[in-house]
């Protein structure tokens, strides 16, 4: 895992969470939104220096963010790694004992592919794996 590629904030209103967050990083908006049709979730993103904030809201009642929410309320989700071969990286933590919500990389956000990590099996935390796209 070469670095932290964003942080993800789970909330009810993408809308109002913008207007919140354009106002806490000092910026006019997101610099992207996205829909993410495989999760049901729509995301916009902010860039603090280096780093990325993923703001995501369900779309429906029947979708990680949404039921996150209903069990724990708003905030911080997940934490997403930036890995060179999301294969070789997901093949690696299943060897070390890890839970991977899904065998294969999924499309996510921001040109991504992805997996998650279960947070029972990472004290708690769910880890995002994202591997850049190839042009
Ligand atoms: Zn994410």
């Amino acid at each position: 895992m070469r670095k932290i590629e964003h942080i993800g904030i789970a909330v009810t209103d993408l809308e109002k969470s913008n207007a919140l967050f354009s106002a806490l990083f000092n910026v006019d908006g997101p610099y992207k939104q996205e829909e993410v049709e495989s999760e049901f979730v729509k995301t916009s993103f902010f860039r603090s220096g280096n780093n990325k904030i993923e703001l995501v809201q369900g779309l429906n009642d029947d979708n990680a963010i949404s039921k996150f929410i209903t069990k724990r309320g708003e905030g911080l989700h997940h934490i997403a790694f930036d890995v060179a071969d999301i294969k070789k990286e997901m093949a690696r933590l299943k060897d070390e004992g890890f839970i991977l919500l899904n065998e294969e990389p999924k499309i996510g956000a921001d040109n991504k592919l992805v997996c998650f990590v279960h947070p029972k099996s990472a004290n708690g935390v769910l880890i995002e794996l994202c591997q850049e796209i190839p042009a």
